[in-house]
């Protein structure tokens, strides 16, 4: 009779422990489809799709490593200080000490509490300033960890001792990131513009948006103001997106000015109206420095922009990867871009 009993049971059991785990499933996949309703109405104005893809991933549990259920970080992040001090004076090695041990090797962190909002790569073009690297990692890597960004510091070195071509190693410095990636957005930074306020949020947003609005050389004078508001200079943030328009950085700046006039140009030619935040906050301590050596052919080159720009940028760009190495808090590479032709054209 029991036996009878069991036996008739185990069909009803197992028929139960079907019925359940078919409601479990169920309600995971319309879990996650919820999820990703409601993250992609949500932030779709300012969230390219990519970023709206990899939240509803994670959320859903099955991005790489699977960390398993994090929260999005909130929107404002909660650690930020205001006003901040700038410390000019630390050097790399007291850098790495204080900051190593939360940074993964080539410079990259993530929030262990959140899901980033952001996944941002600073990009850096660098020759012979190596005082400044250590004031720049330490007061970068503080600023972005508050403001709960999944960052990567990537350090472009120019090869040789030629004219400094900044647009080429911002081009070069995306390509790799490129690799890594892709990012949401872009930072191009100057590595001796410090932000001086964290309100001044890195988050990626559909225009591009200068960063570097007041600073201190120029007696925080706002770029909003100035008669030369076409000024996009020191720190900017762009998307893939943006950058496949104009084609990235023009190639033929060597020494100092013009590049970013030049993307100025490329971005109204593309329609791409640029972002800014107030100068109360976007505001820079800058570092001094020796002047490099002033391109006098500048304004000529720029005037001679008048639409050049599918024929010049990442599209024919040459370089060579001399180097690449991953250190405690950025990522170095070292290029050669090749050398300014004599005349200057
Ligand atoms: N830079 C560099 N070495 C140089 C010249 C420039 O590392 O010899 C990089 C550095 O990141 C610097 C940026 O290019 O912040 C812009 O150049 P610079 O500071 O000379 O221009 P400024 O904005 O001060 O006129
Ligand atoms: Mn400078």
């Amino acid at each position: 009779m029991a036996v009878d009993r069991i036996s008739k049971a185990r069909p009803f059991l197992a028929w139960t422990a079907r019925m359940w785990s078919a409601i479990a499933l169920t309600m995971l996949v319309g879990g996650c489809l919820v999820l990703q309703r409601r993250s992609g109405s949500l932030p779709s104005a300012r969230t390219p799709i990519d970023a709206v893809g990899r939240q509803e991933r994670a959320e859903c549990g099955r991005e790489e490593g699977n960390k398993g259920y994090l929260p999005p970080c909130p929107a404002t992040p909660p650690g930020l200080q205001g006003k901040l001090e700038v410390r000019e004076d630390i050097s790399l090695e007291e850098t790495v000490k204080e900051l190593a041990d939360g940074v993964r090797v080539g410079g990259s962190w993530s929030p262990p509490q959140c899901l980033p909002r952001w996944k941002i790569a600073i990009i850096v073009p660098f020759r012979d300033r190596q005082s400044q690297v250590g004031p720049f990692l330490y007061h970068m890597h503080k600023f972005l960890q508050r403001q709960q960004l999944n960052y990567t510091i990537y350090i472009v070195e120019q090869e040789g001792t030629d004219l400094f071509n900044r647009a080429r190693l911002l081009n070069v410095g995306y390509l790799q990131a490129l690799t890594d990636g892709p990012f949401d957005c872009y930072a191009f930074h100057d590595i001796d513009m410090l932000p001086e306020d964290d309100r001044h949020l890195y988050h990626c947003s559909p225009q591009p948006r200068h960063l570097a609005v007041a600073a201190s050389n120029q007696n925080y004078r706002s770029s909003h103001s100035l008669a030369y508001n076409k000024y996009f200079g020191g720190a900017c943030l762009m998307t893939q997106e943006h950058l496949a328009r104009v084609n990235g950085w023009s190639n033929i700046y060597w020494g100092w000015g013009g590049e970013d006039d030049d993307m100025w140009r490329r971005l109204s030619f593309e329609n791409i109206p640029v972002w800014r935040f107030p100068a109360s906050v976007a505001r820079y301590k800058t570092i001094k420095h020796d002047p490099q050596t002033v391109n006098k052919k500048r304004y000529q080159t720029l005037q001679r922009n008048t639409g050049r720009y599918p024929h010049d940028g990442l599209s024919t760009i040459k370089y060579v990867i001399k180097s690449r190495v991953s250190h405690p808090l950025y990522t170095y590479i070292l290029a050669n871009i090749g050398t300014p032709p004599k005349p200057l054209t």
